[in-house]
């Protein structure tokens, strides 16, 4: 069976791209959650109508004959499921953010470089959680605790800051789940002990329904954006001027934005292509938007390598070991980046056409 193209609603007006499950399976549990049965009411006005009510809380296994037909039968598939403690429990996750934590596992996007195939287990089925409450009330207990980037001279105004893209892309959810939505009011309204922060990137553009939320500025949106050259590994997402529009949309309604620049690859007239993009944001942002910036240069490591050729096995993507660094990291698991010449080439002319184009944002990070 052939890798699907990504599957998507009836599209006519050029609106934002909005992913449709071919099949959706709802554990008991999920079903008995108020906002599992929001879901499923969103589902069916999507049009989604195979939805399998289960039994009990296993998933039934959908592995196919080889890891592309497990690829393609898992990334149709969404899943309603509640989330087991140890899942929802915040986790510390530098440099994004002090804590992370879930609104869903998996993503309906095709990116032949995602750093999911490294980090989830098993099919990469979309997992959306039901007990959407009782992940936002595990919150309270970390506000305040001196997370890892909240010390820092570019985020101390920011509290305690939540990351809640470590393991989805919520954004490409949103139209199905209304969780990105629920959860933003939250952080807006919810009485917290000390200030805090809600972040998420995405490669999505639907925001109609966050423009008029009570945020309170408590929520930073960024978008993931790229060049050419890399923007065709990215199947089923928003194409970059959407997203950048839709950041532009956000800034105006008050949302603290963000551009995650990311992976950043040394492309064929790699200065020309970045240079243009930058340009291309700053034309879409109004000039008085807090704006930050993060710089993540491609990586991957035995096992997402591994993964990621089994689930794209015609990738152009560049995964030579022969040509990377390795690195140690967390727990002493290697990742292969680009070699010291090449990161500094990269790192100094950023940093540099940062500064001249983008004057106004804040910069947080180079990894
Ligand atoms: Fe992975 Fe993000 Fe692409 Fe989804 S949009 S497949 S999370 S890189």
């Amino acid at each position: 069976m052939a890798t699907s193209a990504p599957t998507s609603l009836p599209n006519p007006t050029r609106g934002p791209v909005l992913w449709a499950p071919r099949h959706v399976l709802v554990t008991a549990s999920a079903q008995a959650e108020p906002h599992g049965q929001a879901i499923l009411e969103r589902l069916a006005a999507a049009g989604v109508s195979d939805v399998r009510l289960l039994s009990g809380d296993r998933l039934p296994p959908l592995r196919g004959k080889d890891d592309r037909e497990t690829y393609a039968r898992a990334k149709r598939t969404l899943a309603v499921v509640t989330s087991a403690a140890s899942k929802r429990r915040p986790t510390p996750i530098p440099p994004s953010a002090d804590f992370s934590f879930p609104l869903a596992e998996g993503c309906p996007g095709h990116c032949q470089y995602c750093y999911l195939a490294g980090s989830l287990t098993g099919p990469p089925i979309t997992r959306v959680y039901a007990d959407l409450p009782r992940i936002l009330a595990g919150l309270d207990e970390v506000v305040g605790t001196g997370g890892v980037t909240s010390g820092t001279e570019a985020r101390g105004h920011e509290g305690t800051t939540f990351e809640a893209s470590c393991y989805t892309d919520p954004l490409a959810l949103e139209h199905v789940t209304g969780s990105l939505a629920a959860t933003v009011a939250h952080f807006g309204t919810h009485d917290w002990a000390g200030p805090v922060q809600l972040r998420l990137t995405t490669k999505y553009d639907d925001v109609d329904g966050l423009l008029d939320l009570p945020h309170h500025g408590r929520t930073r949106v960024r978008t993931s954006v790229n060049v050419g050259g890399v923007e065709r590994f990215e199947g089923g997402t928003a194409r970059v001027p959407a997203r950048l529009r839709a950041l532009g949309r956000l800034a105006r309604a008050g949302y603290p934005v963000g551009l995650t620049i990311a992976p950043i690859m040394p492309v064929d007239d790699w200065r020309t292509a970045y240079g243009d993009l930058l340009d291309a944001a700053a034309a879409e942002l109004p000039a008085d938007a807090d704006l930050t910036v993060e710089c993540i240069t491609h990586r991957f490591t035995p096992k997402s390598k591994d993964v990621q050729l089994g689930w794209y096995p015609a990738t152009k993507l560049d995964l030579d070991e022969s040509t990377r660094s390795r690195k140690h990291g967390k727990f002493g698991a290697v990742k292969y980046v680009y070699d010291r010449d090449t990161m500094r080439e990269l790192r100094g002319w950023f940093e540099g056409v940062l500064a001249e184009r983008l004057p106004a944002a804040r910069y947080l990070y180079w990894t």
